[in-house]
C-alpha cells in the first residue's frame, strides 16, 4: 500500500483540508486544524494515530494539535525553522531531511513564500504542499517574495506528472477563476473548471490534484508560458517577473 492508495481528504474548519494516510503499522495526518474531524475519520476506519505532519505554523493548519496530541499520543513533526512558533516538536525537520512513516518516506523541502519555514512532505506518489503549491494556484504571500515563492515551486519542475499535489484548502474555484481571465483559450483550464464544478456540487472536495493538471493549469507553474506572459504585461521579462506580476493580480482579482 502506498500514501496514495490509502489517503483520507479531511473537510475542516470553513475551508481548510487535512489529509491522513496509513503505511505500515503507522496512521499519519499532515496539519490539524481542529482535531474532531479528524478522530472522526480515524475512528471510522478504526485507525490509531501515530504521527502528525505540519507544513506552516498559521493557525487554521495546527490549531488541533495540542488536543489530537493528547487524545492519541501521536508525536509531533514540523520545521526546525518554524519551531518557536508551531506547537512543540517531537522532530524538527530541515530541508533535506527524510521522514519515514512505515514503509513510505518523504523527503522535505523548503516552500517559503507564504510564510517563511513553510516545509513540503515529498513522498513518491504524493506531495504534502499545505499552503504552498496549492490547486491551480499558491499561498498569498504574507512573509516571503515572489521570487522565494517562485523558487521554491520551481522545485516541482523535477516531480512527475502523475504526482498527487495535496493542498491545504478548498480555493480551486475562485483559482480558476483568476487562471480563467489571464488565458481564457487554455483548454485545459476550461475543462478543469467543469470538472471542479461538478465535484464541488457533488459535495467532494476537489483536491488532491495531479502536478500534470497544476502544470497546464496553474498560472503560479506557468511563468514561462506566452500567453501569461502578456497576459501580465511581462513578454519581454524574466519569468521571476511573470510570477510577481501574476501574484499581485491574483491579490487584486
Ligand atoms: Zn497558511
Ligand atoms: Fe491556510
Amino acid at each position: 500500500m502506498t500514501v496514495r492508495d490509502t489517503l483520507l481528504t479531511i473537510p475542516c474548519l470553513q475551508d481548510n483540508y487535512a489529509y491522513a494516510f496509513r503505511s505500515g503499522e503507522n496512521v499519519a495526518v499532515v496539519d490539524v486544524p481542529e482535531a474532531a474531524p479528524i478522530l472522526a475519520a480515524l475512528k471510522e476506519k478504526d485507525w490509531s494515530l501515530t504521527d502528525i505532519l505540519l507544513t506552516h505554523h498559521h493557525w487554521d493548519h495546527v490549531d488541533g494539535v495540542a488536543d489530537l496530541v493528547a487524545q492519541t499520543g501521536a508525536r509531533v513533526w514540523g520545521a526546525a525553522a518554524d519551531a518557536h512558533r508551531l506547537p512543540p516538536l517531537d522532530h524538527a525537520l530541515s530541508p533535506g531531511d527524510e521522514v519515514t512513516i512505515g514503509t513510505d518516506s518523504a523527503r522535505i523541502i523548503d516552500v517559503s513564500g507564504h510564510t517563511i519555514g513553510h516545509i513540503a512532505y515529498i513522498f513518491d506518489s504524493i506531495a504534502f504542499t499545505g499552503d504552498s503549491l496549492m490547486a491551480a494556484g499558491c499561498g498569498r504571500l504574507f512573509e516571503g517574495t515572489p521570487e522565494q515563492m517562485h523558487t521554491s515551486l520551481a522545485q516541482f519542475d523535477a516531480f512527475p506528472d502523475e504526482m498527487l499535489i495535496a493542498s491545504g484548502h478548498e480555493y480551486t474555484a475562485s483559482n480558476l477563476r483568476f487562471a480563467l481571465s489571464l488565458e481564457p483559450d487554455n483548454p485545459r483550464l476550461i475543462s478543469r473548471i467543469a470538472e471542479v464544478e461538478s465535484l464541488r456540487a457533488a459535495g467532494h472536495p476537489s483536491v488532491p490534484s495531479t502536478l500534470a493538471t497544476e502544470r497546464h493549469t496553474n498560472p503560479f507553474l506557468r511563468a514561462h508560458v506566452p500567453t501569461l506572459k502578456d497576459a501580465t504585461g511581462t513578454a519581454d521579462q524574466p519569468d521571476t517577473e511573470t510570477f510577481a506580476a501574476t501574484r499581485r493580480a491574483k491579490d487584486a482579482f
